[in-house]
């Protein structure tokens, strides 16, 4: 798959260095609308690519990525991505395949202080699995293009997609692991599972068991991004963000409204294809979030 890599990065390298301009020409929380047709052709792109509504290498179009074939070439997929934004990824291997893919995006202040945002990029078996969890990627993705493109920040971030949550969390559970056993300080993890549901169109989404701030922070992001729809709380369990609360990190789940009577009906399912999932509301809830990034990161009181 090595020699594919050059390939793949060309065609989707257009894409990426617009999201990027795109970033950089506003202000730091102001979205305009080209930044936003931007965000929505680059997650499109890579929603796509995932769930095999377009080749995620030359010949190779993916049915599920459940197999270890299939997640080794997600793998690639993903870290190619995180390189073309510039950033340098890095590999997780925790146990037989079974691998994290992750990229840290230094603070440009001095602080020990880390935030985690992630999502999980392996499918349930025979689901191409585009609402559950490629737009979960997207997500952390189109998030990461635009933080790294900030002056300043004054906390770490680590943005990262999961292997095997389908199987039991193993993938964030080793994550949260590994930040356990460095040590280090984790304010805040927030993870995104299933956001490409929007049938009533309100663009509600849904905070599951967030932890103290959390939700008053998304309050504050809402106001930043023009989001102005319902954050709802659920207390749901069932998702990344659990593998870090059992580990006594803060930490919140994003999804769609999988509580409140609006997500996919195709979970899990054959039909979780890309052509089920609402890029507009995937874009606006990404805004959403990367504002809720921007805050953490921003200026902290001595
Ligand atoms: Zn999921």
């Amino acid at each position: 798959m090595n020699s594919t890599r050059g390939i793949l990065r060309d065609s989707c390298s257009t894409g990426v260095a617009v999201l990027v301009l795109m970033a950089l020409l506003p202000g730091r929380n102001v979205i305009g609308q080209e930044q936003s047709d931007a965000l929505e052709h680059f997650q499109r792109e890579i929603v796509m690519r995932l769930t095999g509504g377009a080749e995620i290498s030359p010949g190779v179009r993916l049915s599920d990525r459940t197999s270890p074939e299939n997640r080794a070439v997600v793998r690639d997929y993903l870290a190619s991505l995180l390189d073309s934004l510039g950033f340098d990824p890095q590999r997780q291997p925790y146990r037989e395949n079974g691998e994290n893919v992750y990229a840290l995006l230094p603070a440009t202040l001095q602080s020990d202080e880390y935030i985690v945002l992630g999502a999980h990029f392996d499918s349930a078996r025979q689901s191409p699995g585009a609402n559950d969890d490629a737009t979960g990627c997207a997500a952390v993705l189109g998030a990461a293009s635009y933080l790294v493109s900030l002056q300043e920040r004054s906390r770490n971030i680590y943005f990262v997609l999961f292997d095997e949550e389908e199987r039991g969390l193993v993938g964030s559970r080793a994550f949260a692991g590994m930040l356990q056993e460095e040590e280090l300080t984790v304010v805040a993890v927030h993870t995104i599972d299933q956001m490409g549901w929007d049938a009533d169109g309100d663009q509600a989404i849904e905070l599951e068991l967030p932890y103290t701030g959390a939700l008053e922070l998304y309050r504050e992001a809402a106001k930043v991004s023009g989001y102005s729809s319902q954050l709802h709380v659920t207390e749901e369990p069932g998702s990344d963000h659990s593998a870090f609360r059992r580990l006594g990190m803060p930490a919140v789940g994003l999804t769609e409204e999988y509580r409140n009577g609006d997500t996919t009906p195709h979970i899990h399912r054959p039909g979780d294809t890309w052509d089920t999932v609402d890029f507009d509301y995937l874009a606006a809830v990404t805004r959403l979030i990367q504002s809720a990034m921007v805050i953490l990161t921003g200026p902290v009181s001595p």
